[in-house]
């Protein structure tokens, strides 16, 4: 397929069997979080995303969902004139300002703070580039994987421009901890595999430009007041198409085996139906 052109249909109930290089099925829909989903458990992918079973809204989707909103109002709202003229103090107040009065006040006040010192650092340097490039940002793209043409599609938290590169900054609402490195550096390499691949002609209506590359990748997590950025990983690139391969072969074997972790597998919403809980919790 040429850039630019129309994309096919695409969906999580997708029959490779059907496939046809030139045909007008739909073809595989891979999204970070159905990637993310799949890597974490298969059968819990199938559940929610093939059988399209309901999934608990919990306390902290709930919290993620309101943070998030606030933070890209946030960005939306962020008057740069007006914060020239602020003293460090004052800044920190405008940038709470701008964020809602609700339960989440003390994370706002961490993010405030935060955003009032790399301003103030960005007024020194290039204050221009405070603001990022694109915000909350749904990017759609194909990819050949083998035989197959899947679509992969996600939401950019944040893009941000560092002289001549793009950085992608992922926001998290929860807490961190190191063992999420490896897996935060999969959900960044998947948004680059997207950049790549997204037609020039839709990056360029979203205000981005696929000559300037990503030449490094971040994330964000107020809630342990805590910041990443790093060059970006080869390897974790080589992982994502491991992991997209991985999903296309669960296609076509049609076997979505089952992860199970006596820690974690009780917040899962398929608890109840799923028989690796029964055969694994009396071993
Ligand atoms: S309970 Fe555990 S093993 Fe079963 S579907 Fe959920 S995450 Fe997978």
């Amino acid at each position: 397929m040429e850039k630019g052109d129309l994309m096919r249909e695409f969906t999580y109930q997708w029959n490779p069997e059907e496939y046809n290089h030139r045909g007008k099925e739909p073809i595989l829909k891979i999204t970070k979080s159905s990637f993310g989903t799949f890597q974490w458990c298969p059968r819990k992918y199938f559940h929610s995303y093939v059988e399209r079973l309901p999934q608990d809204q919990t306390e902290a989707m709930l919290k993620g969902t309101i943070i998030h909103n606030s933070r890209e109002s946030f960005f939306k709202s962020f008057d740069i004139k007006k914060a020239e003229s602020y003293s460090h103090n004052e800044l920190i107040a405008y940038c709470l300002s701008l964020y809602p009065l609700d339960e989440y006040v003390d994370m706002y006040e961490t993010m405030a703070i935060f955003d009032a010192n790399r301003f103030m650092e960005a007024k020194i340097d290039t204050v221009e580039n405070y603001l990022p490039v694109v915000n909350e940002v749904k990017l759609d793209a194909e990819i050949q994987v083998g035989e197959y043409t899947v679509h992969l599609q996600g939401i950019i938290d944040r893009m941000f421009l560092d002289g001549n590169s793009h950085i992608p900054m992922e926001f998290k609402t929860g807490l961190w901890k190191d063992y999420k490195t490896t897996s935060m550096r999969k959900e960044m390499a998947f948004y680059q595999l997207l950049y790549e691949n997204t037609p020039e002609k839709i990056l360029q209506e979203k205000g981005l430009n696929q000559d300037i590359p990503i030449t490094h990748w971040g994330w964000y997590y107020p809630a342990s007041n805590y910041i990443h950025i790093e060059p970006i990983k080869k390897g974790s690139m080589t992982a994502v198409m491991k992991g997209i391969a991985q999903i296309i072969a669960s296609y076509e074997e049609s076997l979505f085996p089952t992860k199970y972790f006596a820690r974690t597998c009780t917040s899962c919403s398929y608890y109840g139906i799923c028989d690796a809980v029964n055969s694994e919790s009396w071993l």
